[in-house]
């Protein structure tokens, strides 16, 4: 048995962790059929919970590295290993003053798993910067699937699909600009950055870091796998009948204002979660939308907190809030 990496900080166990470098090593398995059901391919477990030990075969991508495919006096394009840790590519990128990834440094995990879970932050999403995604299946096809292909939508993918499973992300491509602009319509960033005389690249990177170490956990401190629940998007209709009932509650219109999101986070504090613990599991006590384990939690202990959290959240404003962590078991 060998223990599964999980910043839930939860003490799992596969039958096999099998980590592979090349994508001709992993063919290679493949070929030799050594690859069979039950198998599951993991980054660096940062939107797992593990409701339990594994029983099969833990695949992991060590193919790190940057390679340019393109580069003009305006932009570049570059093709990113799947192992390769997400926030070393975005210093990479803010070293090199190529802009567009500050907005998403210090996001855990790697980059094979940040283009199957369209990670965001502070108004990015990766899809505005992916151009392909390189995979291979388990029938040994490589295919390389464009944007538009992988379906993207918020925290979504077609690799999130079941029918999906068999294909392991290889290699990430990415568009970024050369020239000077920043996305800083969401409100702390905005409001840290007017604190500066002059805003650069690493001045976002450094106030990016700086807002998520106030905000959330760090999984060494306290097992956790950040934003554990999707913020809820309802039509105009249920949202004009919430609001009537709730004037403060905050919100963020969408398509063309018919769809509007609220924050998971608020409909969780009314519900008197805030900072609340069952047994070993928490809610986060300065951001509610993070659940915690608070020291020898089991995966179980977490489904059962985040069972009771999305539960009373229904019950009170009639609003289904589901996880954006990925259920193991
Ligand atoms: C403290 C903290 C803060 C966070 N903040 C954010 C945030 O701001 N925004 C955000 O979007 N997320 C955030 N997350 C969630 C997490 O960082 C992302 O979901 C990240 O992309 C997960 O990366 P990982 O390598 O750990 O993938 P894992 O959690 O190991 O896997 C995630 C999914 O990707 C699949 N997968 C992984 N690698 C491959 C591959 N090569 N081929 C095929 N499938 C693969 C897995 O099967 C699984 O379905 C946070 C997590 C933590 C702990």
């Amino acid at each position: 048995m060998k223990k599964i990496p999980n910043t839930f900080g939860l003490d799992v166990q596969a039958d096999e962790l099998w980590e592979y470098s090349s994508v001709a090593e992993l063919e290679t398995w493949i070929a030799q059929g050594r690859i069979t059901a039950p198998y599951l391919h993991i980054g660096s477990g940062s939107n797992l919970l593990f409701l339990g030990d594994y029983r099969g075969v833990v695949l992991h991508s060590r193919i790190i590295g940057i390679e340019t495919l393109y580069e003009d006096d305006h932009r570049v394009e570059v093709r990113v290993g799947a192992g390769m840790l997400w926030d070393d590519f975005v210093a990479y990128s803010v070293d090199h003053r190529w802009y567009g990834v500050e907005n998403l440094s210090h996001i855990p995990g790697e980059t094979g798993a940040a283009a199957v879970q369209n990670i965001g932050a502070y108004g990015v999403e990766a899809k505005e910067l992916i151009t392909a995604v390189e995979t291979i299946n388990l029938q040994g096809e490589k295919r390389i699937f464009t944007v538009d292909e992988c379906v993207y939508s918020y925290r979504d993918s077609l690799f999130k699909r079941a029918e999906m499973k068999d294909h392991f992300v290889t290699y990430v491509r990415f568009r970024l600009d050369k020239t000077e602009h920043y996305t800083l319509n969401y409100g702390a960033l905005k409001h840290e950055l007017a604190k500066l005389p002059v805003i650069d690249l690493p001045a976002v990177r450094r106030a990016v870091i700086g807002i998520r170490e106030s905000k959330l956990p760090d999984p060494q401190l306290w097992g956790n796998a950040g934003s554990f629940f999707k913020n809820p998007v309802v039509s105009r209709a249920c949202f004009e009948q919430l609001y009537r009932q709730y004037p403060q509650m905050p919100f963020y219109e969408q398509d063309n204002r018919q769809r509007i999101k609220i924050p998971a986070a608020w409909l969780i504090e009314q519900c008197g979660w805030k900072g609340k613990a069952l047994g070993a599991a928490a809610v986060y006590d300065r951001q509610p939308l993070v659940l915690i384990n608070r020291g020898g939690a089991t995966g179980q202990d977490i489904r059962v907190l985040s069972d009771a959290v999305q539960q009373s959240v229904y019950c009170r404003f009639g609003i289904d809030i589901h996880p954006e962590v990925n259920f193991i078991g």
